[in-house]
């Protein structure tokens, strides 16, 4: 029997839709996977790092550092997540075991519906960052491997204009300071902690030993503008390149004040961890440190990164200690920032992980699938 033209426009539209519907996916998951009634599954467990070194700031020291490990799991592809939660920060084991149990992402079928699954995490409950950063970074590497690219690639980022990377020099005694000097000789930028009282001690003990550009972070220590402003002008004849977090967060109009006429940028640090932070530092700040671990993850670090920049704002990424897991993730994005903080998987001495690497001090993304981390 003749097909009526009709009936013949109905089938084609419906295989044409079915095709819609069914062909990118096989196409995304770069196999005869089929969208199914397969459900994403949430899997975490604590682990501690083992720091190499006694780690110093301004209020206190510390030799492990707990994270939860995390992973999504969908169709048999399973994504790799991290919460890093450094004591000050106020979560711990026991916050993000409490937070992750209530995180039920078996409600979800499409692991593309990030920006979904990802509203209904962080609406659990308020706070919990790095345990919602857990979830977050293991959905992104998720998608990533269902895509079968790295995130750096989904962003269109050139994965070549990675940055140099510093490497902490905390606050110690000379001596330490000297060694810690020696050690990262394969880095070409040195991050020095200062404290008020021996800021001009740690500058001038990092410059007996090394020529290399320094970038230096306050963690909120000098409370006098006056005193923060002639500190920003002798650390800029001293190769300083920047200045993170100079004074409290809490005293806004006095930082304005300081970055008015400060000669090096003064960055924000502890005063942003979300987006509305941004909007806050704007005009205050010259530019912003992103945290995966502050700001939730991925999906929230890409959209501060975008914002940062349509308002004309310098942009840095850092990180807490670290499994090469939240680094590799981090790494995704550096490619757009002026400056990458991404040194905390080199200060453990029990990573899991294998991800990103640092070459010639500079950050080699590889072309794994998701956030970066070898098979
Ligand atoms: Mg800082």
């Amino acid at each position: 029997m003749k097909q009526s033209r009709r009936e013949f426009l109905g089938k084609s539209i419906a295989a044409g839709a079915a095709a819609t519907l069914i062909k990118p996916f096989n196409i995304l998951a770069g196999n005869n996977r089929k969208m199914g009634n397969s459900k994403l599954v949430l899997r975490f467990k604590p682990y501690t790092l083992k720091l190499k070194h006694v780690f110093t700031i301004a209020t206190y020291s510390r030799s492990t550092t707990p994270v939860m490990l995390t992973e999504i799991e969908y169709d048999g592809v399973v994504g790799h997540g991290e919460a890093s939660m450094p004591p000050y920060l106020g979560e711990s084991h026991k916050t993000a075991i409490e937070f992750l149990s209530k995180v039920d992402l078996t409600q979800f079928n499409d692991p593309f519906e990030t920006e979904d699954i990802l509203d209904y995490v962080d609406g659990i409950a308020p706070g919990n960052p790095a345990a919602k950063a857990s979830v977050d970074i293991a959905l992104y590497d998720l998608v990533g491997k269902l895509l079968g690219k790295p995130w750096v690639k989904i962003w269109g980022y050139d994965e070549n204009k990675t940055p140099y990377i510093s490497f902490t020099i905390g606050i110690d005694k000379p001596e330490v300071v000297r060694q810690k000097v020696k050690e990262a000789a394969p880095y070409k930028i040195l991050k020095v902690k200062l404290e008020y009282g021996n800021d001009k001690q740690m500058i001038e003990t990092v410059r007996s030993v090394s020529n290399k550009p320094i970038t230096v972070d306050v963690n909120q220590g000098w409370k006098d503008k006056h005193y923060a402003l002639d500190m920003c002008h002798w650390l800029k004849e001293r190769g300083v390149e920047f200045v993170e977090q100079p004074m409290p967060k809490n005293q806004p109009d006095d930082i304005a004040w300081l970055t008015e006429r400060s000669p090096l940028p003064i960055m924000a640090d502890e005063a942003v961890q979300r987006i509305p932070d941004v909007i806050k530092a704007y005009g205050v700040y010259s530019g912003i440190n992103i945290k995966l671990m502050k700001c939730t993850g991925m999906r929230e670090a890409h959209k501060m990164l975008n914002l940062a920049r349509s308002l004309g704002m310098k942009v840095m990424i850092g990180c807490m200690t670290e499994t090469s897991c939240g680094i590799s993730a981090a790494a995704q994005l550096s490619p757009q920032v002026d400056w990458a903080d991404l040194d905390g998987n080199l200060l453990i001495s029990n990573d899991p992980f294998e991800g990103v690497k640092i070459v010639d001090g500079k950050i080699k993304l590889n072309n794994y699938p998701g956030i970066g981390l070898k098979p």
